[in-house]
């Protein structure tokens, strides 16, 4: 049996009520600790959070963590919100991960993708739970606008949805492949959208009328204008329970984006379009080339490849959120790097590295 090695140093302490006090700082102080090797103390978990501690999506993350570097843990149960966390080695692999509720699945793989791409083999992590859920990022934004970004870091990736997971029955299942680069992890230099080449507005329905999406789609045709072929109705057979999107995907030259609306009961479908609407005339309007989520979710590769490679980035990006501030102060807090916040306007700066 391989002899494991767990850190014995004192653990950083993190306070999890810092910035939003969510799932997000947890989260990341677990990646950073498998970067880093170093054990992370979490105390205040999700505080800021009407029913605060671990819940199953966050302990699936935290057992994901674990197993994926052979860690030692104090405090990993439900409604738990204290966590010791002791990395061993880092171990690449096949893995697969169960929610067991709708909660988000493309959170729990966030929490080891950025580790497992500095590991010196191949990974393949199976997920099953949410994969589009409000307060999370659909499995679409994963594969099609934050994957993407970390190809053209280096790492080679693939990923497919074999089943749609919505709120709240949850129950769906991807699966990603990840490819560590044969030398070093790249940065960014994402200050410009470039020109857009391709615009497409899906309405996804899945065990719910067909009519849903066609209100969608009329609702999003006469805000945005667009050419008809933009337009897509798609009726999701595999798919655990009911549920209703709409997804706006933006492909530019330098950068894809993606919005969503999440249709829910008691909303009009004419609202759930709206509101993804609304999301991209922001964007359009900043003339930014990296969105509020997408900004958030980056900051971690990227500073982790900053930190490992000194590979520098910078990105424009629109007024920064809690769960990017949060994310900053993880990042300093483990990596003791510097990032630069500029403010331009009405769009920010960030330059990392
Ligand atoms: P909690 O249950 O404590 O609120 P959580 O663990 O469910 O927290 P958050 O801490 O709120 O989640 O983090 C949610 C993450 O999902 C953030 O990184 C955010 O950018 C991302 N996210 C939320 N909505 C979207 C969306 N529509 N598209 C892409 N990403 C999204």
């Amino acid at each position: 049996m391989k002899a494991q090695r767990i850190s014995t140093t004192q653990p950083i302490p993190i306070d999890g009520s810092h910035g939003e006090g969510g799932g997000q700082i947890l989260r990341s102080a677990l990646t950073l600790s498998l970067v880093t090797g170093k054990p992370v103390q979490l105390t205040n978990i999700r505080a800021g959070r009407k029913k605060p501690g671990l819940m199953r999506q966050h302990l699936t993350a935290v057992r994901a963590a674990a197993q994926v570097s052979e860690a030692e843990m104090e405090g990993d149960q439900v409604g738990s919100r204290t966590l010791l966390f002791r990395p061993g080695t880092l171990q690449p692999g096949q893995y697969e991960f169960l929610v067991g509720t709708a909660g988000s699945g493309t959170l729990v793989l966030q929490t080891v993708l950025p580790a497992l791409m500095l590991a010196d083999a191949r990974s393949e992590i199976t997920v099953e739970g949410g994969t589009h859920n409000p307060w999370a990022p659909p499995y679409d934004f994963l594969a099609r606008a934050y994957l993407p970004l970390l190809e053209q870091m280096g790492v080679k990736l693939s990923a497919g949805l074999a089943r749609y997971g919505f709120y709240p029955a949850g129950g769906g299942r991807f699966s990603v492949g990840i490819e560590p680069p044969a030398s070093a992890l790249q940065g960014l230099q994402l200050t410009e959208r470039g020109e857009i080449r391709q615009r497409a507005v899906t309405a996804v329905v899945a065990h719910l009328p067909q009519s849903i999406a066609k209100r969608e789609i009329d609702q999003a045709r006469k805000k945005l204008g667009w050419p008809a072929d933009c337009f897509h109705i798609l009726e999701a057979k595999n798919s655990a329970g009911p549920g209703n999107i709409v997804m706006i995907e933006l492909h530019c030259e330098h950068v894809r984006e993606l919005f969503t609306g999440f249709g829910r009961q008691g909303v009009r479908a004419e609202h759930v379009a709206k509101s993804a609407v609304d999301q991209v005339r922001d964007y359009l309007a900043a003339d930014v080339p990296v969105g509020r989520h997408l900004a958030d979710q980056l900051l971690l590769p990227l500073g982790i490849a900053a930190w490992r490679y000194g590979a520098k980035s910078r990105f424009r990006t629109l007024p920064l959120s809690r769960h990017s501030e949060t994310h900053m102060h993880i990042l300093r807090t483990f990596l003791d790097l510097p990032i630069q916040v500029a403010e331009e306007g009405a769009a920010v700066e960030v330059r990392i590295g």
